[in-house]
């Protein structure tokens, strides 16, 4: 640590200034005894004191290839030296020219344009302002509104807050949020195909009585993450993409969190066999390191603000384009080639699963499911700012591991690389922490 400084004044200057996210900040500065992380590396934490513990959550779903990579920091290094940033204003760039076009090849087929934001819900903000151009610039400006799922979380800016349904983040700022049409959830943990039926059920109802009034649906593909890691079928993201096609809602497939390998294949869309008309990638996509982040499009919504330059997407932020983040999305994704991060996924996924099994079945929990390097089960009542979730944090902490239970949700979501030896450490880190936790 620098001089003069230790953990007690770290936390005691913390909590004289900093506010912190998601955070109910009586509890934080009364009751709170946070961790005081010192490094990273790997799939590991290492606190002040010379404790470590491993990320359960990739650091809030970012740390994708685990912390400190090598080549990243690397890569990271060397363009600090030549080039931090520069506007995107009359200005280009190498690393942004050549990171739009490795993610236009990784794409799904038909997306060929990529806007440059600053993370998940920049990427999600982009994304519905251009569903609103789009149609506009066609003539279609009765197409307002949206539709989503009313559990889905799609991040925090005003515009996307109002697509979230997760009432925990959404009910202080209800009264000024844009009317949104919301599906009944397709799940409620592991996949229903009663839940999907009903969804789809009220899909076509809202897209024959409303169709020609809404620009665009929003999903996130395969698991509902913020919701609970609740997790659905190939078939009914087909289904959604097809109906929504079919009536010309645009189709904004939200991979902040699935994408980049989390479900199992690069992006969880492509288990639909269909392609979204705008793809929002953040997260994982610069190896977890910077806040940058992709909206993906097709050549048919771009082309709708070809015409005169009042018709442009007049939309941007200063870090647009940020040539550091460029470059590390880069090497990120050849890593992902390099190291055969997609077969090491299809390598752990049977490992995780077979032990958020064991554990669920351990405890009496219900609903444990999985999918690629997601894994999850329900412990009692649902309600996000449970307690039993806390103290299986604080019990594992204690044990030497990092989780944070959403509400009675448990949930691990390492990184994709993580050593096997090291899952199976989570995984039992986990076990001993839910039983402890369990039987008081
Ligand atoms: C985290 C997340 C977001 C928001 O991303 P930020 O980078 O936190 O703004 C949006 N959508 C999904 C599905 C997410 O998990």
């Amino acid at each position: 640590m620098s001089e003069g400084w230790d953990r007690r004044r770290v936390v005691e200057v913390d909590k004289r200034h900093v506010w912190h996210p998601y955070t109910p900040m009586k509890a934080w500065v009364e009751e709170t005894d946070p961790l005081v992380i010192e490094r990273a590396s790997g799939s590991m934490l290492h606190d002040v004191d010379g404790r470590s513990y491993i990320d359960g959550i990739s650091s809030w779903w970012v740390a994708a290839l685990g912390h400190g990579h090598p080549r990243i920091v690397a890569a990271a290094t060397d363009q600090l030296r030549t080039l931090g940033h520069v506007s995107m204003a009359g200005v280009t760039h190498e690393v942004g020219a050549r990171l739009a076009e490795a993610l236009v090849r990784r794409a799904p087929a038909g997306l060929t344009r990529a806007f440059f934001t600053d993370d998940g819900s920049t990427a999600l903000e982009a994304a519905i302002k251009i569903a609103l151009g789009y149609h506009r610039h066609r003539g279609a400006r009765q197409r307002t509104r949206f539709l989503s799922v009313s559990n889905a979380f799609h991040g925090e800016t005003l515009g996307v807050t109002a697509l979230s349904g997760v009432a925990t983040f959404r009910s202080s700022f209800d009264d000024v949020l844009m009317e949104v049409l919301f599906l009944p959830p397709p799940s409620e943990g592991a996949p229903s195909p009663e839940l999907e039926a009903r969804s789809l059920e009220r899909l076509d109802e809202l897209l024959e009585a409303e169709g020609e009034r809404i620009a665009a649906c929003v999903v996130e593909p395969r698991v509902q993450g913020a919701a609970g890691m609740n997790l659905h079928s190939p078939d009914y993201l087909r289904q959604v993409f097809a109906r929504c096609r079919a009536a010309g809602v645009l189709v904004i497939a939200d991979e902040v969190f699935v994408g980049f390998g989390r479900t199992g294949p690069f992006w969880a869309s492509s288990s639909s066999g269909l392609s979204p008309d705008l793809l929002c990638s953040a997260k994982a996509l610069s190896g977890g390191l910077l806040p940058f982040a992709a909206t993906l499009t097709t050549e048919e919504v771009f082309m709708a603000f070809w015409g005169p330059p009042e018709n442009a997407l007049f939309y941007g932020h200063s870090f647009c384009g940020n040539p550091l983040g460029a470059r590390v999305a880069l090497e990120v994704l050849s890593i992902y080639e390099d190291e055969r991060v997609l077969e090491s996924v299809a390598e752990r996924a049977p490992i995780l699963e077979e032990g958020i099994a064991r554990i669920a079945a351990r405890v009496g929990a219900e609903g444990a499911r999985s999918l690629g390097m997601i894994g999850a089960f329900n412990l009692g009542t649902s309600d996000y700012l449970e307690p039993i979730g806390k103290r299986i944090g604080k019990e594992a902490r204690a044990r030497g591991a990092y989780v944070r239970p959403l509400g009675n949700v448990v949930y691990l979501a390492p990184p994709l690389n993580v050593p096997l030896p090291v899952l199976r450490d989570l995984l039992a880190i986990l076990e001993e922490s839910v039983v402890a936790a369990t039987s008081r």
